[in-house]
């Protein structure tokens, strides 16, 4: 269980400087689950969440939390005097996921265009073929064209394909430099490599020396 203590007296975990704010105001009491209760600690102007006065309720960081009724309290930043980062920890595990599905996506497309690309010139000259006998045209123009389209068409489908596939790199290099931003450390900005959310979390912790950020509400 976590306690940050929120106030104007200087042993407060959060400190603010507030003509309204109390002494010893209020506190923040982790729960199970990440959840988290703010308690009023009888202070002078009362603590409100969304407008209401309360002595204890579970809080969130969408919440609006006033202590008296003009200091907002920045929930985030009062989770972080503690160097508790969980709640923008969780928020990476949707960059990891979307970051893999886009990956395999990518990839499947680009096989899928490649395969198509290189196989369907095979197909062609067949179908020519088919359309002769069918008519039973045997015009020489058609026969030439025909042979031709059967040297032709395979060349072109695999330039088309060999030009295909290498759209995969720079398309994964986007993603990738993307995902270097956006997957990093809440607090240092450490880039957190290409290691699963679920790995991270089990870290806990920052593992930048610097930083030991708290992933996970202990
Ligand atoms: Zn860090």
């Amino acid at each position: 269980m976590t306690v940050i203590t929120i106030g104007k007296a200087q042993d407060n975990d959060y400190i603010i400087d507030h003509p309204q704010v109390s002494r010893h105001h209020a506190r923040l009491v982790s729960g199970e689950q990440d959840c988290w209760f703010l308690e009023d600690l009888e202070s002078s102007n009362g603590t409100f969440v969304n407008g209401a006065q309360i002595a204890r309720k579970r809080v969130t960081p969408t919440d609006d939390i006033r202590l008296g009724k003009e200091y907002q309290l920045d929930f985030l930043a009062v989770l972080k005097s503690k160097n508790d980062y969980s709640t923008e920890f969780k928020a990476l595990k949707k960059v990891y996921d979307d970051y893999t599905r886009e990956k395999v996506r990518i990839q499947s497309s680009n096989q899928f265009k490649t395969r198509l690309f290189q196989s369907l010139p095979f197909a062609l000259p067949g179908i020519i073929g088919l359309i002769i006998s069918v008519t039973g045209d045997s015009n020489q123009g058609w026969v030439i064209g025909s042979l031709l389209l059967t040297v032709l068409a395979p060349v072109g489908g695999i330039y088309l394909g060999a030009r295909q596939s290498a759209k995969i790199p720079q398309q994964l290099q986007d993603l990738t430099n993307q995902f270097k931003i956006d997957y990093v450390c809440p607090k240092c900005g450490t880039f957190l490599g290409d290691i699963p959310w679920e790995s991270l979390r089990n870290k806990k912790h920052c593992l930048v020396s610097s930083c030991q950020a708290k992933w996970v509400e202990e």
